[in-house]
């Protein structure tokens, strides 16, 4: 049966997908976050007899998302999804913390309506922008029937909000799923053609973040590589961190001089997690831990998750 919900609503938050350069061949010298989402939503002629409402949010580079950001988008996104007649939320952000972001929001809002998030690597103003196809595709997404969950659209293809992982820095398909999964669909001239589930699971709530501009747990993510050093961990320990991820060494492996600082924060009750700082891959025989299938930078959210419910 078709969804009597018509409207869907655009938020706009920045990123390289509202970025401008002086010089047209110019994709990486550009200020991210200049045009308004507006400004995007009428470079695509094909949006112009879609039932649209666009909303600014914010206008950061997404390698500034802040927590009171995200605490204010959720809200927004929460208040418009409530609405009866909105189908869905589109979301322009920038690529860099996009994962970061798709994660909390899944996590937070669960949601049964589509929350689709979209970016660009190239400016707006490059010879061949990417970030009108890839709004096009995501409006086409959130217009699907059955779409439900946080979910982003780069490229074509449509990523699991709590899979999605940047991991070029470059190309215009920069994202991958993780661990060693795939896209869940990819939309073709509009069609989705969909192969696994949309993302589900129990929605934490709202009410669970920080509210204005309230601080967030302190969680830090530590790389374990060849001449680790402990001082930076006892120097956050004694600082007051809250809690701490590692992005270990292929299976979830630890440099010996970080053993005794990790356990020194253990036993001041601060949580330490592993995870793998490997592309792709879980740390396989530790499936009891929480950060075992996830990037170090989703354990992080979801870390800070935990400690929030405290
Ligand atoms: N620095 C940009 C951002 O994340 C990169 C991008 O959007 O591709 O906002």
């Amino acid at each position: 049966m078709q969804s009597a919900a018509q409207t869907l609503v655009i938020i706009g938050t920045g990123g390289t997908i509202a970025g401008a350069s002086g010089s047209a061949t110019d994709n990486v010298g550009y200020k991210a976050g200049s045009l308004s989402v507006n400004t995007l939503v009428a470079a695509v002629p094909a949006l112009a007899s879609r039932s649209l409402e666009a909303e600014q949010l914010a206008q950061l580079d997404s390698k500034d998302m802040d927590h009171a950001t995200w605490a204010r988008l959720a809200r927004r996104v929460q208040a418009h999804l409530e609405r009866p007649e909105v189908r869905g939320v589109v979301i322009t952000h920038g690529t860099d913390t996009l994962e970061e972001t798709a994660y909390l929001l899944q996590r937070v809002l669960a949601p049964r309506k589509p929350v689709v998030l979209t970016a660009a690597m190239r400016p707006a103003t490059a010879i061949q922008a990417d970030g009108p196809q890839n709004l096009l595709d995501a409006v086409a997404v959130a217009e699907s029937e059955g779409v439900s969950g946080v979910v982003a659209v780069v490229a074509g293809q449509v990523w699991s909000g709590l899979e999605l992982r940047k991991t070029h820095s470059y190309r215009l398909d920069a994202f991958e799923a993780g661990p060693d999964a795939g896209a869940l669909a990819v939309v073709e001239e509009g069609v989705l053609r969909r192969f696994r589930d949309w993302p589900a699971g129990e929605a934490l709530g709202v009410a669970r973040l920080p509210a204005g501009g309230q601080a967030w747990p302190w969680v830090e993510v530590l790389g374990s590589h060849a001449g680790a050093d402990a001082r930076a961990i006892e120097a956050w320990r004694v600082a007051g961190l809250q809690g701490l991820v590692l992005a270990c060494t292929g299976n979830g492996t630890l440099h010996e001089a970080l053993e005794a600082p990790v356990r020194a924060l253990k036993e001041a009750g601060v949580p330490v997690w592993r995870t793998t700082r490997c592309a792709q891959g879980r740390i396989v025989g530790a499936s009891d831990e929480p950060g075992a299938a996830l990037s170090p930078w989703a354990a992080r959210v979801e870390l800070m998750l935990r400690l929030l419910a405290d």
